[in-house]
């Protein structure tokens, strides 16, 4: 039994401007992707709302020590630990991914805080002597890492747990304070986990959540001068549209993906198997690193593709409440249709559904489709959903020249026992990860990570790297 049950009535949350809830304005309803049942509302804000953010934010509060913000973290990750069924159920029930999504969600959150509160515990700074050439003098140069002013953080709705947690936690590791914006398609574990660290003792003036207009937040965020520092995760579209908005400011861009395992012929089949059903059904296939198109020598290909229809078998699609079903929702209706559509247009190209296909609502079935031609809408562009495309190349370099020749550049994964050939794969990607004999989604919470082209700026975050983000270097030198 889990230790705690959400009651079944919608919950009502506001948003917090440093600490104080958004009292009046239009309320947000959230609802289930799955049965269309309210999960919770929420009151939204507005521009006076955003300003009184921006203004509490600057004006700051007790400076936290590195203990301060240590203590803070870990205590948020305790109370996490107490709650993480109830966490679970609630993204469940606002974003329509199956239990065995969310709890594995909860955990990595959880991680996300433990190694943000460690860090927060780590001296930063370098020292270079200065006696170490001809022109050198008997001095020393120190390095510190200051906290910015302010940052805005802005969360997509795939991850309504832990993208958030990525953001807000390096932020308070380094005494950042930080403006949230969160998904309006899943908002309401995102103010949950604000009211945690509340309750943890952040002090108020270090966070505030908001959601509202996107000309009346969102925006007016991203615009003002005043904000040092926006770190927005979400789609290529909106990603390029801040990057124009934003002025003079830091900027981080965790964008689209459209991520390749590549299968050679040598592969372990099973392990291929396996990473290719993982990569492109958990999470309902909305990952930024889902597994999006499955290139396969063709040696190989039918015996690959026999197994992967059986072994789409087992994600059983459904209820996403139930402990049995590995498949839930996509995000809404809209989006699953997409996918059908995408499917369609694929199959009047030529391609062939070998597996599923199908949509009840918001739901689309693991799907399993061959013969894919290369310039199909489903492959080029970013398809987030699950679906298992799979394509046939020739050999290694095939497959490197067919995963580089779209826009994205996130991740990839490449299954070999070959180690000349893995390295080759490495040299030659052009993404930010490459996994071997892995999903192109592996990675831990503190390791590097982010993409380029239109997956990113090649600046990274995890919480090591975001934590670099969310402050700027001072030198100061003195004679030694
Ligand atoms: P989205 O539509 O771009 O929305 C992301 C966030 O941007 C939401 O909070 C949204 O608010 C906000 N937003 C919308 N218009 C804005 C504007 N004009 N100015 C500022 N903010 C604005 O993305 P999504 O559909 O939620 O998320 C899915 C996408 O995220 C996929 O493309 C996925 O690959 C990508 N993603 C990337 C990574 C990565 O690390 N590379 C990780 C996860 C997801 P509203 O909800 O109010 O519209």
């Amino acid at each position: 039994m889990p230790e705690t049950i959400v009651p079944a009535k919608a919950i009502a949350l506001t948003g917090y401007v440093a600490g104080q809830p958004v009292r009046s304005g239009a309320l947000l309803e959230v609802k289930s992707p799955y049965n269309g049942r309210i999960a919770g509302t929420v009151t939204l804000a507005d521009r006076s709302h955003t300003e009184a953010a921006i203004v509490a934010g600057l004006q700051g509060g007790p400076r936290l020590s590195r203990y301060d913000r240590f203590a803070i973290l870990d205590k948020t990750r305790q109370l996490l630990e107490a709650r993480k069924e109830e966490f679970a159920r609630l993204i469940m029930s606002e974003s329509g991914l199956c239990m065995r999504e969310t709890r594995y969600e909860v955990g990595r959150a959880r991680d996300v805080l433990h190694f943000a509160a460690l860090e927060a515990l780590k001296d930063d700074g370098q020292v270079f002597s200065c006696d170490i050439s001809p022109q050198g003098k008997a001095r020393k140069i120190f390095t510190l890492r200051e906290p910015l002013s302010l940052a805005v953080a802005i969360t997509p709705f795939n991850h309504p747990l832990n993208q958030v947690a990525h953001k807000i936690a390096p932020a308070i590791a380094t005494g950042t304070p930080v403006i949230l914006k969160p998904s309006e398609k899943t908002p309401l574990t995102a103010i949950r986990l604000v009211e945690l660290l509340y309750e943890a003792g952040l002090p108020h003036y270090m966070l505030s959540v908001l959601l509202g207009p996107t000309a009346e937040v969102a925006e007016v965020l991203v615009q003002d001068p005043r904000v040092e520092l926006v770190s927005f995760t979400g789609s290529v579209a909106v990603g390029k549209h801040i990057a124009k908005q934003a002025g003079y400011k830091k900027v981080i861009l965790e964008l689209g993906g459209n991520d390749p395992l590549i299968v050679l012929e040598d592969a372990d089949m099973d392990l291929a198997v396996t990473l290719a059903a993982e990569g492109s059904y958990r999470n309902s296939g909305q990952r930024c690193t889902a597994v999006k198109r499955i290139l396969v020598q063709e040696s190989i290909h039918d015996a690959f593709v026999q197994k992967l229809v059986e072994r789409t078998k087992e994600y059983t699609c459904g209820d996403p409440s139930s402990d049995e079903t590995r498949v839930g929702t996509v995000i809404d209706e809209p989006a699953a249709i997409y996918l059908e559509d995408v499917v369609k247009k694929a199959v009047a190209q030529g391609a062939k559904v070998l597996y599923g296909g199908g949509r009840n609502g918001a739901q689309m079935e693991p799907t399993v489709i061959v013969d894919v031609p290369r310039d199909a809408q489903m492959v080029v562009q970013e398809s987030f959903g699950p679906l298992a495309p799979v394509m046939k190349v020739k050999d290694l370099d095939d497959a490197i020249q067919l995963a580089n020749s779209t826009a994205f550049g996130l991740s990839s994964g490449i299954v070999t026992k070959d180690m000349e050939k893995a390295i080759h794969a490495v040299k030659h990607l052009r993404m930010g990860t490459v996994n071997i004999n892995e999903v192109p989604g592996y990675r831990i919470e503190s390791s590097p990570f982010g993409g380029i082209k239109d997956s990113g700026l090649g600046i990274k975050e995890g919480v090591i790297e975001a934590m670099k983000c969310f402050t700027y270097v001072k030198t100061f030198s003195l004679p030694w």
